[in-house]
């Protein structure tokens, strides 16, 4: 078999102290998972079941720099931890889903809140608020040998030096291992999937010419420039 032309690169994220690079297969995202951030999206934080979207694999970029985007005047950071998987499957129980875990990163959910708002309000889908070129800016993944499953600790993003947005991962609705499990009950998992576990309050807009700084306790930080 011989392609009819060249496919597209298999989008990769750089590993902390190793040569080798994450493939990556999909990238998951749940909405609405820390309660203060669901309230200020004007939403009741109870348990109700989460939901999901997706981004495009090729929608991450590693090198510090998200280019602001066509046809939005209101482009959002939402600072979120990343799991990546490297085992996956169907059906995964919680208590044995952080096994399927490669490692964590920190990514940028980075949203056209008016084209995503106007979607809403018309009951679209979400995909071309959330799902653009460039809209996922991640740092390097950390191996769970090196920092183990971190549930607990500072989530944070400073915009040209100020805080923005605060958290910590204990405050997330459902775990990481609780998305893995709810996730694979309706999509195979693959090994390469990355699930962005949601965002802490303090949404805000973003210029060109800014400067975000996103941390996440025990990570290697992630600094963007708006360009
Ligand atoms: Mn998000």
């Amino acid at each position: 078999m011989t392609y009819a032309f060249p496919p597209a690169a298999i989008a990769t994220l750089p590993i902390v102290g190793c040569d080798l690079v994450f493939p990556v297969h999909r990238v998951y995202c749940i909405g609405r998972n820390y309660a203060e951030h669901a309230r200020e999206m004007g939403h009741d934080p109870d348990r109700e079941p989460p939901f999901f979207f997706q981004k495009n694999p090729d929608n991450l970029r590693f090198d510090g720099v998200f280019p602001y985007p066509a046809h939005s005047v209101d482009v959002q950071f939402e600072v979120e931890m990343a799991a990546c998987l490297e085992i996956g499957g169907k059906d995964i129980a919680a208590a044995s889903a952080l096994s399927h875990v490669f490692g964590y990163a920190v990514a940028l959910d980075m949203t056209r809140r008016d084209l995503q708002g106007a979607a809403k309000k018309l009951g679209r889908p979400w995909d071309i608020g959330k799902a653009f070129e460039d809209s996922a800016p991640c740092g390097p993944v950390h191996r769970v040998g090196e920092v183990g499953h971190p549930a607990r600790g500072e989530i944070s993003l400073d915009q040209n030096g100020e805080r923005k947005q605060t958290g910590d991962l204990s405050q997330m609705i459902w775990s990481v291992a609780e998305q893995i499990a709810i996730l694979s009950q309706f999509f195979e998992l693959r090994a390469g999937d990355v699930i962005l576990t949601g965002t802490p309050a303090g949404v805000g807009r973003v210029a060109v010419g800014d400067v975000l700084h996103c941390r996440v306790a025990g990570l290697s930080s992630l600094g963007v420039r708006v360009a």
